[in-house]
């Protein structure tokens, strides 16, 4: 009995041997080979949420798509934690993704570079209508998307302007999605997190603007286009057009582009769109020394990260 198992075992690895041989062979001879690696090499697995913040590379998408060549396979998350799995394992080539984030799994040694900035501006400091002041919030609870954010930044500069810090409030790490309805539901007093959600409770008439980012800080960053190490090395000239249609695809989303796009992946209602596609812009990408530094100093300051990467070792602008 046992050797009759064993026998079926080795025919059943003869069999798999012989249909992978047979695939190998038939990928061998001719241009089938060629035109499998060229596929491969001129696709970018990009990973996103489906926020404004990520607009510049959906509309890179949408472009290419149009065209001959290089294409971009997106891959939508619901979440930062699973997104940065992702890019951490690199299960993509990269993400548009929360810049702190990323600088923290470089700190921590995936191999990553930031080739470009998301967006610039474009967050608020949502709170429930009830609330009228930075000092009102002492005691409330405030939701971020994540500690390692330019929003959680954003927040302790606006606690600074009332004489506050974060021990003052309770603060709750929460799902962009899930907190125009955290504040509607009473859950939490207040948000600063990825648009258009904070747009959506000015929208829903549940929560009211605090402040907006350019009035806590000026050229603020949020979100990268970061990519891995590996795609980068591996494929450099993909990396370099991708990177390059990137910063290109930004600079042309103008307000009536930027709606169009962000109708068509983003699912959100026009009006919601309307209101926070007022408060961000996709141009002039390139992420300089000078805004970097200042980030740097915040993440420092703030208690995000006590030895974030150095500009030099992470962004990558010599493409
Ligand atoms: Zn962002």
């Amino acid at each position: 009995m046992k050797k009759r198992i064993i026998t079926l075992l080795l025919a059943g690895i003869t069999a798999l041997s012989a249909a992978a041989c047979a695939n190998t062979e038939g990928t061998s001879d001719g241009a089938a080979p060629d035109t499998a690696q060229q596929t491969e090499a001129e696709t970018v697995k990009i990973a996103y949420l489906p926020i404004t913040h990520a607009l510049a590379v959906l509309e890179e998408a949408k472009e290419l798509e149009a065209e001959d060549g290089l294409k971009i396979e997106l891959v939508k998350y619901g979440s930062w934690a699973e997104l940065t799995d992702a890019l951490n394992s690199g299960n993509v080539d990269g993400a548009s993704v929360l810049i702190e984030l990323a600088m923290k799994a470089k700190e921590q040694g995936i191999g990553l570079k930031a080739a470009a900035l998301g967006h610039r501006d474009g967050n608020v400091i949502i709170v429930s209508k009830d609330i009228n002041s930075i000092e009102e919030l002492k005691g409330k609870t405030f939701a971020i998307p994540h500690r390692q954010s330019s929003h959680n930044i954003l927040l302790n500069l606006a606690l600074e302007k009332g004489g506050l810090t974060v021990d003052d409030l309770n603060i709750t790490e929460l799902a962009p999605t899930e907190m125009p309805s955290a504040l509607a539901g009473g859950q939490i007093d207040g948000y600063c997190v990825a648009e258009p959600f904070g747009a959506k409770a000015v929208s829903l008439d549940v929560g009211k603007v605090l402040y907006t980012s350019e009035e806590l800080w000026a050229d603020s960053l949020c979100c990268g286009l970061v990519l891995t190490d590996k795609f980068i090395e591996s494929r450099p000239e993909t990396a370099k057009e991708f990177t390059e249609r990137y910063k290109a695809a930004g600079n042309s989303l103008d307000a009536e582009k930027a709606k169009e796009t962000a109708k068509e992946y983003l699912g959100q209602d026009e009006d919601v769109l309307d209101v926070s596609l007022k408060w961000i812009s996709y141009s002039d990408l390139d992420i300089t020394k000078e805004i970097y530094d200042s980030l740097t100093e915040k993440v420092k300051k703030y208690g995000l990260s006590e030895n974030p990467p150095a500009y030099e070792d992470f962004v990558k602008n010599d493409f």
